[in-house]
């Protein structure tokens, strides 16, 4: 068996304007699998986000231990996070955080340029991950031209673009209608599945237990089950 991510003990402690400490994440204990397709729970303001974050290096924990993909999180810069980041983590939010001015194709393009693909390269490999998504006809299409679920799949395709093994996703389906939920959990159990990537999910949709192959619940920082 092999970990795509461990945390022992993991911990984030914010202070607030009013000098307060926020303690987001109370020692967070998760083990993910390789190929395990894992939903993340809980109310809001129970660390989600936080740990979502400080797994994709966008934050940095206080105390505690992070390996994700073979790598200590803790131990490395921005500079290396970034670079680390954007070679092997695709990240999906729940605001599909495409840019507006730009088509479906060149949003994935977008960011194989900033990774430093060669334009064929990019050009072939931003196709491709449309179409793995159902969505090479729509490739000249900008995202308001789209619906919700089509831009969802939009940043999933951009998620892929990398080749990611890991896919962090925070609240992918929080603007979905159940019907495309349905639809979006289907094609994210099939891509863990058919690619062997490995999924970490928030949602707090009662939807994705049909779909996912666990659910963890953070409760006050601290996974509970
Ligand atoms: P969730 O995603 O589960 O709703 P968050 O991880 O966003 O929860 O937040 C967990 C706790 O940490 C909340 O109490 C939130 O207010 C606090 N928090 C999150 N980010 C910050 C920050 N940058 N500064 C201060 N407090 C924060
Ligand atoms: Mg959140």
């Amino acid at each position: 068996m092999s970990l795509v991510i461990e945390t022992k003990d993991l911990r984030r402690v914010y202070t607030s304007k009013t000098g307060a400490e926020v303690h987001a994440l109370r020692g967070v204990n998760l083990r993910v699998e390789t190929g395990a397709f894992v939903a993340l729970k809980g109310r809001s303001g129970s660390g989600k986000t936080t740990l979502l974050n400080c797994l994709a290096g966008l934050d940095k924990p206080t105390a505690g231990l992070a390996m994700v993909l073979g790598r200590d999180v803790m131990q490395m810069s921005d500079a290396e996070a970034t670079v680390w980041r954007r070679e092997q983590i695709g990240l999906v939010f729940q605001s599909f955080g495409l840019l507006p001015t730009l088509s479906a194709f060149e949003n994935i393009e977008l960011l194989l340029r900033i990774k430093g693909d060669a334009h064929e390269a990019r050009r072939a490999r931003a196709l491709e991950c449309l179409e793995m998504v159902g969505l090479g006809k729509w490739k000249d299409h900008r995202p308001y031209e789209m619906s919700g679920g089509q831009q969802q799949r939009v940043a999933i395709a951009r998620a892929l673009a990398n080749n990611a093994k890991l896919i962090l996703a925070d609240e992918p389906t929080g603007e979905l209608d159940s019907k495309t939920t349905r639809e979006l959990l289907t094609f994210f159990r099939e891509l863990v599945e058919a690619r062997h990537i490995t999924m970490l999910m928030v949602s707090h949709d009662p939807l994705v237990d049909g779909y996912v192959h666990e659910v963890l619940t953070l409760k006050d920082g601290q996974v509970v089950g």
